[in-house]
């Protein structure tokens, strides 16, 4: 197989079967026994240059001695947002959870919070540029990216890790799509990194100034994030561009932890980062196929982040891809935990309730209620149909099997007017009381 090595740092397959690392495709037990030595190295390297980190493992009584294996990690609770914002603010910039001295970091951002995080002067991360090659991005593309870079990393994390698989990049950040178009269609650019909306408004835009999207644009691939994206908007797009667009999640603070790759059948967690589905109420680690939220360490010397939680829910695929990658998969991003409600020991997202919907254009608009009276719970669908839609037994069971096909619980369906809701945007309402 021929390879090219860009900056010495990364292969690339120039035979095009968009996998460059040889280490995508290596058995799991090797993948584990190096995520295993990357896990050790990097728990006593923060233990001793991170003042916030050692301050997380003397709090519990713990030493990097105590971490052998990856399910160690469930020897230290997780933190979030919340604890990175108020050890920014009692020790600002950065809380002292820096790896090195403050002289080696090139640039300062801001995420809402605010939170400020730190750029190390060389990105060594591979993950994002990892994500690139999936789709098949490589030496000689032109990206166009609308990813801002103002204040925030992602634009800047996306740009380098173009430049390390020998792709141009046009830093264009977001808005101005006069611009983005005229850069679009006389630049030739071939690949898209953005929020979809943004391609969406992009092809409407173009489309009302005369443009065809297929003949006067080169769009072959599309690289989005930050945002969900539906299986419809997809498939619009890919049909209007006739390209192919693959997702990838992340977070600000920790980076890539999921990318698809051409199969679309889940995000594969990417080298160099451990991801973990923990229950959002015990803390348990999860097996594959639960529903939990996405715990994940880097092995970052500037910014080590162990056991660092998202607060965003999914469940992890084990199954192998017919890519050749052999690591987990992350599956849809189901919305946050804390719109979670537990209900007779199972939790309901409200991203469930729109998938079960999903097969009834009938129902106009719907709310789950959950109440309690005599200690039981009770689960009650609230559906205002179409004028058109008949409201018989029939239909009703329908959407009850849907809804237990996809929540698992028995949820009673009540035909409403408009008037039966109450008033809150929220899909689902807790009525409970709890003395
Ligand atoms: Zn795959």
């Amino acid at each position: 197989m021929a390879y090219l090595t860009v900056r010495g740092l990364v292969k690339v397959d120039v035979n095009n079967s968009f996998l460059d690392y040889e280490s995508e495709t290596a058995p799991i037990e090797q993948r584990k026994r190096s995520l295993t030595r990357k896990l050790v190295d990097i728990i006593e390297y923060a233990c001793n240059n991170s003042a916030a980190a050692r301050e997380r493992f003397d709090a519990l009584d713990l030493s990097p001695h105590d971490f052998r294996e990856i399910n160690d990690l469930e020897k230290l609770s997780t933190f979030d947002k919340n604890d990175i914002l108020n050890t920014q603010v009692k020790n600002p910039p950065f809380g002292g959870m820096l790896g090195v001295d403050q002289k080696n970091i090139r640039r300062i951002y801001r995420s809402p919070g605010p939170i400020y995080e730190p750029g190390e002067r060389v990105y060594e991360d591979t993950r994002w540029a990892q994500a690139f090659r999936a789709i098949g991005i490589g030496p000689g593309d032109i990206a166009i990216n609308t990813f801002s870079y103002h204040m925030t990393l992602f634009g800047f994390w996306l740009d380098d890790s173009l430049n390390r698989i020998g792709a141009t990049v046009i830093p264009s950040g977001p808005g101005n799509t006069d611009v983005q178009i005229e850069l679009m269609a006389r630049l030739k650019v071939n690949a898209y990194l953005g929020t979809p909306s943004f391609l969406h408004s992009l092809s409407e835009k173009a489309i009302s100034l005369g443009y065809d999207l297929k003949k006067d644009m080169k769009l072959k691939y599309g690289f989005v994030a930050a945002e969900m994206l539906s299986e419809r908007l997809r498939k619009n797009l890919e049909d209007s561009f006739g390209m192919r667009l693959l997702q990838s999640y992340g977070t600000a603070d920790i980076g890539c932890l999921g990318f698809e790759c051409r199969s679309c059948s889940g995000m594969h967690v990417p080298e160099d980062v451990i991801v973990e589905i923990l229950d959002p109420e015990t803390r348990e680690s999860l097996p594959p196929g639960k529903i939990g939220e996405i715990v994940a360490t880097n092995f970052c010397r500037e910014y080590p982040l162990i056991r660092f939680a998202t607060g965003d829910l999914s469940y992890l695929i084990d199954e192998q891809c017919d890519c050749g990658r052999t690591s987990s998969r992350l599956g849809r991003i189901l919305g946050r935990v804390d719109q979670l409600t537990k209900v007779r020991g199972m939790f309901i997202h409200p991203s469930q309730i729109t998938e079960a919907m999903s097969g009834f254009p009938e129902i106009e608009r719907c709310q789950l209620i959950v109440e309690r009276s005599e200690h039981r719970d009770s689960i009650t669908l609230l559906a205002k149909l179409q004028p058109s839609a008949v409201h018989n037994d029939n239909f009703k069971r329908s959407i009850e099997d849907a809804l237990r096909n996809v929540v698992k619980l028995r949820i009673e369906v009540d035909f409403v007017e408009g008037d039966g809701f109450i008033e809150s945007e929220k899909l689902i309402i807790d009525k409970r009381e709890w003395d």
